[in-house]
């Protein structure tokens, strides 16, 4: 007798359930639970230019601190969070968390760094989320260029128009817009006609390949003459080495992230890095 669970409804165990829908059950007590007692935390990845190889800014990255599991991956809830609607009210406290972060690297002196936000096209469902950006925005005195949203995808868009307008919405708060995974999933070349993206984030799958595998590296070329000449900038996620990172800048990629530049991170340690005057390797980037 169990109902399907539809956003913000519950159900209890019954023993007839199979182990899975059981777990499942739990996990999502569990997120209730979470999100009541602020169980999240946000790391930052850093992103560095090709041109310069300083690091132009960092990408916030849910972490779950379950009380006897430790740091659980967001692959693991941020789906359960989309299906049940926490995800709004998580989604916005990453945003507030990551604007205030922006905003105390700018009390450091480190005034010029972009903060990424990743925003499932499940929260533009909520008509107000452009207007909840602005708020967040205008409490931290963050300025609105100097943060990017990132588009992912995990289920085919629902509502295109609304999600349009949406897009347009925050387009007009001055925020830039990049589409994630970009060449997986339901990312599609569409969107970038009729959306007002600004960057495209080439996914991890095509980086991971492109010394070996010659697919992968002309797929990447692609990408990167479509989006150049589409006047979009055009980053690459998941570069781990130095072979991959060479390759990217022959390409005249502008913009590189991944485990070579530094792994997500606490904030206190972004700091340190940042002091530090951290840069990619000159002669890797062709410079002096
Ligand atoms: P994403 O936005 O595409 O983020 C990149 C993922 O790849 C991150 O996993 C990052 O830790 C990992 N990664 C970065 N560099 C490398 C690398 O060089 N090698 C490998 N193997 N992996 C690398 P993470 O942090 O587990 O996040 C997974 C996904 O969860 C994200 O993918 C994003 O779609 C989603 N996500 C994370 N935080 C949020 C959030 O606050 N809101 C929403 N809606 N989704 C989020
Ligand atoms: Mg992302
Ligand atoms: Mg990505
Ligand atoms: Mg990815």
């Amino acid at each position: 007798r169990a109902k399907v669970v539809s956003r913000g409804s519950w159900l209890l165990y019954e023993p007839g359930m199979t182990p899975v829908l059981g777990a499942r059950l739990h996990l999502e007590t569990e997120l209730a639970v979470a999100v009541a007692q602020g169980q999240f935390l946000v790391y930052y990845q850093p992103k560095a230019s090709c041109r310069s190889g300083a690091i132009t800014g960092f990408e916030a990255l849910i972490r779950w601190l379950h009380p006897t599991r430790g740091i659980v991956p967001p692959s693991e809830f941020i789906p359960i969070l989309e299906e049940t609607g926490l995800i709004d009210r998580v989604g916005a406290w990453v945003l507030r968390t990551a604007c205030q972060q922006l905003a105390a690297w700018d009390l450091l002196g480190h005034d010029r760094l972009t903060m990424a936000v990743n925003v499932s096209l499940r929260q533009l469902v909520d008509l107000t989320y452009p207007e909840s950006v602005k708020a967040i925005l205008s409490e931290s005195g963050v300025p609105a260029e100097r943060l990017e949203l990132e588009l992912t995808e995990s289920l085919l868009m629902q509502d295109v128009r609304q999600t349009e307008v949406l897009l347009f919405r925050l387009k007009a708060l001055g925020v830039r817009l990049s589409i994630d995974d970009f060449g997986t999933g339901y990312s599609s070349l569409a969107y970038l006609k009729r959306l007002p993206i600004d960057t495209v984030k080439i996914d991890r799958t095509f980086v991971q390949d492109i010394t070996t595998n010659p697919n992968d590296a002309s797929i990447t070329r692609a990408i990167i003459g479509m989006a150049r000449s589409l006047n979009l900038s055009l980053i690459a996620e998941g570069v781990e080495t130095e072979a991959q990172l060479s390759k990217l800048v022959a390409e005249h990629c502008d913009t590189v992230q991944g485990y070579f530049i530094g792994k997500p991170m606490p904030a206190t340690d972004t700091v340190a890095l940042l002091a530090s005057g951290w840069r990619l390797p000159p002669e890797l980037i062709g410079r002096p």
